[in-house]
């Protein structure tokens, strides 16, 4: 029974592993010979110190099940004489070389079945299932040996020289991934994305695509993978903590905010996303996960949703009052009176009793959620959107902080 576990390899000598396990099963099929099999023991993302995202590490065991058969006799070694000294290329899981009756590191090329000792490359080692008796026999005469199926003995040769081909350097632990990062996970892809969400509204790609506004998918991008000096990323690290926390609440509410989807492949791929911990980056995986972070900010919007808003009023009044901001995102992007690019806000107040006032401004930079202000400002219009009766001002002045 062969068997060898790969340590920390990364991505690229996983894929390059399967590839090598399929050929070799295709060889070990022709000649009714065991497969290779493999589990993966660990997968984990590993992430250099200051970096949001990682490399993906595994350890793999191989192996094949059960012993290579021969009649009645299984094949638990082969010793090799390529080099000076004879060596154990291969010895069986099951097989303790303490019950060899000899020391295979200063055994002769001897075969126990023509009986002669001369120039050999390997010879096997067989173990009798009935009785435990231990033969050495040479290549050449394991037909002979065992009678029959001479399919299975062509094969044999070559399947062990391609088992130890896994055991070279190839495969031998990297310090570094390949170049690009496979991986981040689905805790921090959620905390950087819902970072970004609240700095600067959900933004999906068509909707950057048609208004000329960032993604937010290209945001988080840069806060997880660019290299250079990025003030989202600096803000992000300050409030680290607050966004895992929330991250944790979106990841809870996952079945919530997705059972209410229709049955689409969407759905179905998010909840397989759900399930795996990390969010590959590669495919659109990483916009898909964002999506989802989009619908639970509005699945929370809607169960705190304000039910008692009413229109403050009347359509030119100048009214005074006490707010606090709910909400500010940029809806779209628009021209200053010296032809500048620049953002346009919605931002949203809610008075002490509730009530919603909405207010398109290119001054959106200049407030923040949560900040609570005496404000003076002329009443444009009433309106209801999403249900909710808001009144739409204009001309805001700050009166006071409170
Ligand atoms: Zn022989």
């Amino acid at each position: 029974m062969f068997e060898h576990v790969f340590t920390n390899i990364d991505q690229y000598q996983f894929d390059e592993l399967l590839k090598r396990i399929e050929k070799f099963n295709k060889r070990a099929e022709k000649y009714q010979l065991p497969h290779l099999e493999y589990t993966v023991l660990k997968k984990e993302i590993r992430k250099d110190r200051d970096q949001l995202a990682g490399f993906y590490t595994y350890d793999v065991k191989v192996f094949t099940k059960g012993e290579l058969k021969l009649g009645d006799w299984d094949i638990v070694g082969v010793i090799s004489y390529e080099l000076d000294k004879p060596y154990l290329s291969y010895v069986s899981k099951n097989f303790n070389i303490h019950d060899l009756p000899f020391d295979p590191y200063k055994v002769a090329p001897r075969c126990d079945h023509c009986k002669k000792i001369r120039r050999r490359i390997k010879t096997y080692i067989l173990k009798n299932v009935e009785n435990g008796e231990i033969k050495i026999v040479g290549s050449n005469c394991l037909r002979d040996f065992i009678g029959h199926n001479v399919n299975k003995i062509l094969g044999i040769d070559k399947y062990f020289e391609e088992l130890n081909i896994f055991d070279n350097e190839d495969f031998l632990p990297k310090g570094k991934g390949f170049g690009t990062y496979d991986a981040v996970d689905t805790l921090t892809l959620s905390a950087v994305g819902l970072f970004v969400i609240d700095k600067y509204g959900w933004i999906s790609i068509t909707k950057a695509r048609n208004y000329d506004l960032t993604s937010t998918f290209d945001r988080v991008i840069a806060i997880l993978f660019s290299l250079a000096q990025n003030d989202d990323r600096d803000e992000f690290y300050q409030h680290q903590d607050k966004y895992q926390t929330l991250a944790k609440l979106a990841i809870e509410d996952f079945d919530d905010v997705v059972n209410k989807l229709n049955d689409t492949p969407y759905k179905r791929n998010l909840s397989v996303l759900k399930n795996q911990h990390d969010i590959p980056v590669k495919g659109n995986y990483i916009a898909t996960w964002l999506s989802y972070l989009g619908l639970w900010k509005q699945h929370v919007s809607e169960k705190d949703r304000p039910k008692n808003s009413e229109y403050i009023g009347n359509i030119g009044d100048r009214i005074r009052v006490e707010v606090v901001v709910t909400e500010k995102r940029p809806v779209k992007t628009t021209y200053d009176r010296f032809g500048n690019l620049i953002d346009l806000y919605l931002v949203q107040f809610k008075t002490d009793e509730g009530n919603i006032i909405t207010w398109f401004t290119t001054a959106g930079e200049k407030l923040d959620k949560g900040e609570k202000y005496k404000i003076s400002a002329t009443i444009k219009d009433h309106k209801e959107y999403k249900g909710i009766k808001q009144t739409v001002v204009k001309n805001v002045r700050i009166l006071e902080y409170l």
